[in-house]
């Protein structure tokens, strides 16, 4: 029995290449250095897969910042403003892309399906001129091979390209991005060749889309795509694979029919519709790589469910063509156990990283070869049992409080609109009230507080007086710019998860447990393993002096049990629901600890909500029900005239707005300074929303001061299509990766941009 990876995490297991890749931007090191590192990290992970016995080893799943990035330098499809002039697509071309430079800007970024990572969107128009413009999966096989390692070569599918691309601006809306398939074909027939006279004697075309909801003639092109590359592709083993979800039964029918391709990667893990269909009949002679190991997340495999799992598919497909395989690319998860020197053993018994997944999906396959490892397998039995039954998993008064929520409802008693009309008796706003989102700008000077307080540096005596100027300053700032609803600023928070995690039982954090999330930035999710609940009060302290310091409203800084979820690595041993409840729980407790404390406007922050989405628009509604509902749990304790607000990240809700009606907020600030048009839309097309609503009017994201004419305007815009009772006035995120340089001139014209209108209304 074979053994194959889909991708592997390229950062390395102390995020070797983020710190090569920002050293080589900020022109501390050169290319070389740079690209040493990289052949570095791909070396030892070669070996590292090579020496676990894994048979099929994947190339070019390396990349100095996106692999689609990288689809986009083969194809030669750099957008003009980038200047390219032909050749080689070199660093100052591609970081240009990624990154942007100084005339010119990135190009978008998007999220890379449900996952966390996020993908440079490519933009094409009917007059790109395809050319073979990047070596890198030819020149990384060549690579591979001079190490004694013959590997797979991994491409993204042409047709999976296309459809995560985008029209380039000014592009005529009748043109389809499909059309380009033939001169797409064009440079992958190239690329096989190259390969394919370099040596390969299989090929992986990633094919991730083949799990959304495909219209019929999106379908028709993964047939037309594979027929028209066939003649190229012969000789060769071709691997179609897809993850991340089910995949539908027409898109199933559709592949298994390709007859250039000769192998099938399915997600079987999320995928458990699709093990139906590979049962209900699976082309004969074609190899199947059964996805069993999870590569989205950080536990250890189940291996006896994969073992009876991959011999009933035996059954099917044959023990020949059957390949153990994981779910996804391991890009998602954290890279190696090795270096968790915080976690004590019996939580690490109960994980594995990349690194452990390859050595699961290489002992699966040698015990349906006949080789069982009993040790290992006895072991991870073990750790499985030790986990079921560990005291430090189960809460029995959590399980029932929160099986108690199921099929009840929560909301408040009183509706939306007398709710605010007690608030503003007590609050007494003025018209187009202004605040912001809750993190002030985080200097050099106060991480360097946080980090000594947590390496016991300084005392707890200091670092309460450290941060509680901090505050006073942050305080005395919106006071003199006339804000009118506060915030503490968030200094004593390194993240907005991992706060709230470190003060919950049944969250562990890693040291080293990075994951990319774009080009050189990662992300460090806890994980939630058993579980939760509330020892203590957990912001009651910090909220109340920032209160103590002001006349004015302090808003109270929370982040939502949807967003503690959606940004940790979850528990698999019950549904991601019960988990959100028992945090929903947790937070209920909090949110109810501030208001006695005499905060009267507290902000549930769901940044995450929309993420988790899932991918088939089948699963939305339960979703979207209880992930709504746990939103709901937190605050339907409170008083009427305590003021809930949440903030989200985005603005593009058009097809979730009754869901986030549903949430039943005071005050909802979201992210809308890039794009007005859309979120407008939303309430031109007759929603009625009567709830607060404060789409940002100040892009944070950019280091650019907002004049006030342009607030002023962006504000008479909303007041085209919003009543003037229920705008807010914020900028639209969090301040925290600002300067105090930028932010307080933009306040400065933010305050006076809502005077100026408020003067005229
Ligand atoms: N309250 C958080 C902050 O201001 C919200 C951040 C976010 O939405 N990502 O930093
Ligand atoms: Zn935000």
């Amino acid at each position: 029995m074979a053994s194959h990876i889909v991708g592997y995490p390229r950062m390395g297991p102390k995020r070797e290449l983020k710190f090569a890749l920002e050293s080589f931007w900020d022109g501390k090191s050169s290319a070389e250095d740079l690209k040493k590192v990289s052949a570095d990290l791909r070396a030892s992970i070669w070996k590292q897969q090579a020496g676990a016995g894994i048979k099929y080893i994947p190339s070019n799943t390396f990349s100095y910042y996106d692999q689609v990035l990288d689809a986009t330098a083969t194809l030669g499809a750099v957008p003009p403003r980038y200047g390219w002039t032909g050749g080689e697509v070199e660093f100052d071309t591609y970081f240009s892309m990624a990154r942007g430079n100084a005339s010119v800007p990135a190009m978008e970024m998007t999220k890379w399906f449900d996952t966390n990572y996020h993908f440079i969107v490519p933009e094409l128009g009917p007059d790109v001129n395809f050319t073979y413009s990047s070596h890198k999966a030819v020149e990384e096989y060549k690579e591979a091979k001079a190490l004694g390692v013959d590997t797979i070569p991994v491409l993204i599918g042409p047709v999976s390209y296309l459809l995560l691309s985008k029209s380039a601006k000014g592009v005529d809306k009748s043109f389809s991005l499909l059309s380009l398939l033939p001169k797409v074909l064009a440079v992958y027939k190239e690329v096989v060749a190259d390969l394919k006279a370099a040596g390969a004697s299989w090929i992986q075309f990633d094919e991730p889309t083949l799990v959304l909801d495909l219209e019929s003639h999106k379908l028709q092109a993964f047939t037309d795509a594979y027929e028209e590359l066939a003649s190229t592709l012969s000789g060769l083993n071709v691997l179609i694979e897809t993850y991340f979800a089910d995949v539908p039964a027409e898109a199933y029918r559709t592949i298994t029919s390709l007859s250039s391709v000769t192998a099938y990667g399915f997600d079987l893990v999320r995928g458990t519709k699709t093990l139906d269909l590979i049962k209900g009949g699976f082309p004969s002679g074609k190899y199947l790589f059964a996805g069993v190991v999870d590569g989205r997340n950080i536990w250890a495999n189940d291996l006896a469910a994969s073992i009876s799992t991959l011999q009933a598919l035996e059954g099917v497909v044959g023990k020949d063509k059957l390949v153990v395989s994981t779910s996804s690319s391991l890009l998602h998860t954290a890279v190696d156990l090795v270096n968790e020197t915080k976690l004590d053993d019996e939580i690490k018994s109960w994980l594995a990283f990349a690194a452990q997944k390859v050595v699961e999906v290489n002992a699966l396959a040698n015990a349906l070869s006949g080789n069982k490892d009993e040790a290992f397998f006895s072991a991870n039995a073990a750790a499985l049992a030790s986990r079921k039954s560990s005291p430090r998993v189960t809460n029995e008064a959590v399980q029932k409080a929160a099986a108690a929520l199921k099929g009840s409802d929560h909301r408040r008693a009183t509706n939306v609109s007398a709710r605010l009309d007690a608030q503003q008796k007590k609050l007494n706003l003025p018209i187009l009230p202004t605040t912001t989102i809750g993190s002030f700008p985080q200097t050099v000077e106060l991480r360097r507080v946080r980090r000594e307080y947590k390496a016991k540096k300084i005392s707890e005596e200091e670092y309460v007086k450290a941060i509680t100027e901090e505050i006073r300053q942050v305080v005395e700032l919106q006071e003199e710019l006339d804000i009118d609803v506060l915030v503490h600023g968030e200094p004593e928070r390194n993240d907005m998860v991992e706060y709230f995690g470190e003060q919950l039982s049944g969250f562990a954090f890693t040291v080293n447990g990075w994951v990319q999330s774009y080009g050189s930035r990662c992300v460090k999710p806890p994980i939630i393993y058993g579980d939760v609940s509330r020892p203590k009060a957990m912001t009651v302290f910090w909220s109340s002096k920032a209160q103590s310091l002001t006349k004015r409203p302090m808003k109270g800084m929370l982040t939502g049990p949807v967003t503690i979820l959606n940004w940790s690595f979850v528990r698999v041993d019950q549904p991601r629901s019960e988990t959100c409840y028992q945090i929903a729980l947790a937070i209920k407790d909090e949110v109810e600890d501030l208001e006695k404390a005499g905060i009267s406007v507290i902000q549930i922050d769901e940044a995450a909500l929309r993420e988790g989405l899932p991918l088939r628009k089948s699963e939305h509604a339960d979703y979207l029900d209880w992930s709504v509902h746990s939103f709901r749990i937190t605050n339907v304790g409170v008083q009427d005239t305590t003021q809930i607000h949440t903030h989200m990240c985005y603005s593009h809700f058009n097809d979730i707005i009754h869901s986030i009606i549903d949430m039943d907020a005071d005050v909802i600030t979201i992210e809308n300074s890039r794009s007005d048009e859309k979120l407008l839309s939303v309430f031109r097309e007759g929603v009625k929303y009567g709830a607060g609503i404060g789409p940002g009017v100040y892009d944070i994201h950019s280091p650019r001061i907002p004049p006030t004419e342009e607030i002023a305007d962006r504000i008479n815009k909303m007041l085209a299509v919003l009543e003037k009772n229920i705008l807010w006035v914020n900028p639209d995120c969090g301040l925290k990766t600002r300067k105090y340089t930028e932010v307080r001139p933009a306040l400065t014209n933010l305050v006076t941009a809502a005077k100026l209108i408020r003067n005229e209304l």
